[in-house]
């Protein structure tokens, strides 16, 4: 290999992937085997790998990213515009598409006033950290550095957000963490039975009354905010059941704990609303978001704030230490908002919001039709076109599937051409649910398709 290779050239493309790429998140000792699998092109709901293989493609990029779909043109002529006009400039000063962006995505959310540009989903929550505990310093004599999270969210892979890790088998082996990091219950309705205590009836009450009990035994004086995701993505696509919002908002304000919400996932339209936690009318003072931001066209996060809590960090302009002592580099590259603008724009002028809910509400009952049909289906859940079907050995114990059954419906569906994806915890209880996060400018028939090629996958591998 001498690096020159023709990039038409598919099988050395594939030869020098198995020499030299270190994938993500995946045990690479099948491809000793089995060659790896590249992405060769895209064009709106679909891939093409490097066999020519068409595959619909039901997870946006495989997690959750590229919500406009793949090809657009007008994307990638803003993008270049922007490049040839400015690249880069950091930071600590403004750029046009860094104003415009900001100005547009305030406006889609009440309440929020400040937007500080990162390059990733971990990054953007990190800032949002970094915020709680300087806030703890300038505001609380050096208490209240204590950040709650949640069991079965996640919020990045860098060691401060695997501090706030609730998917154990993510961190398992990177410890040790972060201190004042403390975990509080997961809040899901199917599994409930898994927590001591959780009442038949009213568990979104019960569910953030625990986080009351948590901030009470660790003392509120130390309990600076509260870090969840407004539906949670990779621990099981979980809404949040009834009244429970309700009562973490009154909790927050209760003991001035801030609430940080992280849209990583759901930001940018995925649950039918610009973000998610619109659905339940809450008021966060941080809102992390990245991968739906540009739709994967260009990297970038944002962490956004309230003009209050912005406001602390101005006040004593004299003293060198009472502003924000950060920078995050690439979050002055113009090519993130610059997609940024003209995604949410698409969004907007495709009126991508209503087909979002009105697609996911199809896809809903789809699943839910196969759950009448399929036994192994145990649970059927998820906002707008962030699905999921939890698997189950046994429907009445809700014994999670076999972690290799679910992953031959995934392999199933991918040689009928639908790429679906599956979360895999696997400790402390497995959890395996098959994921579905179409591009939110889905058809009837693409959903249909999606769904008919899981319904041919669970017949042929539970028989
Ligand atoms: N938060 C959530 C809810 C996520 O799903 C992810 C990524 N899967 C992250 C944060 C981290 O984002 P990134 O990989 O861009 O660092």
């Amino acid at each position: 290999m001498d690096g020159t290779f023709n990039e038409n050239d598919l099988s050395r493309v594939v030869e020098a992937d198995r020499a030299h790429i270190w994938h993500h998140l995946i045990q690479h000792k099948p491809f000793e085997t089995n060659d790896p699998r590249i992405i060769v092109e895209g064009k709106g709901m679909r891939v093409w790998d490097q066999k020519g293989k068409e595959h619909l493609d039901a997870v946006s990029g495989g997690v959750w990213t590229v919500n406009v779909g793949y090809g657009r043109e007008s994307i990638c002529k803003a993008v270049y515009d922007q490049l040839m006009k400015l690249c880069y400039f950091a930071n600590t000063a403004g750029s046009i598409p860094g104003s415009i962006f900001a100005e547009m995505l305030i406006d889609k959310m009440p309440g929020m006033s400040r937007v500080y540009y990162t390059n990733s989903g971990s990054e953007a929550n990190e800032k949002a950290f970094k915020l709680v505990r300087q806030i703890a310093h300038k505001r609380y004599g050096g208490k209240k550095t204590k950040i709650l999270y949640r069991d079965r969210d996640y919020h990045g892979s860098t060691l401060a957000t695997m501090s706030a890790g609730g998917q154990d088998e993510r961190t398992a082996q990177y410890g040790p963490f972060a201190p004042d990091f403390v975990r509080v219950p997961h809040c899901m309705e199917y599994r409930k039975h898994e927590l001591d205590g959780a009442p038949e009836e009213n568990f979104g009450v019960w569910a953030a009354d625990q986080i009351e009990e948590i901030i009470l035994r660790e003392g509120p004086d130390t309990v600076g905010a509260l870090c969840l995701e407004p539906v949670t993505a990779g621990g099981g696509v979980i809404e949040a059941p009834e009244g429970y919002w309700q009562r973490v908002q009154e909790i927050c304000k209760k003991y001035d704990v801030l609430l940080h919400i992280d849209e990583v996932v759901c930001g940018v339209g995925r649950t039918g609303t610009w973000f998610g936690y619109q659905q339940y009318g809450i008021k966060p003072d941080f809102v992390t978001m990245a991968k739906g931001v540009a739709s994967g066209y260009a990297a970038i996060a944002c962490m956004v704030t309230t003009e209050e809590v912005f406001d602390m960090f101005k006040d004593d302009a004299a003293d060198p230490m009472s502003y924000f002592r950060d920078i995050s580099t690439f979050g002055g590259c113009t090519a993130g908002p610059a997609a940024a603008v003209e995604n949410m724009r698409i969004i907007q002028d495709e009126n991508l919001l209503q087909n979002c809910t009105d697609m996911g509400d199809r896809m809903l009952g789809n699943l839910q039709a196969l759950m009448e049909k399929h036994k192994v289906i145990g649970d059927v859940r998820g906002k707008g076109l962030f699905l999921g079907a939890e698997l189950v050995a046994d429907r009445a114990t809700k014994e999670p599937m076999d972690e290799k059954r679910v992953q031959a419906v995934v392999a199933d569906c991918m040689a009928q051409g639908v790429i679906i994806g599956a979360t895999n915890r696997s400790i402390p209880s497995r959890n395996n649910t098959l994921c579905f996060s179409p591009a939110l400018i889905a058809t009837a028939d693409d959903i249909d398709q999606i769904t008919d090629a899981v319904d041919g996958a669970l017949g042929r591998v539970f028989g």
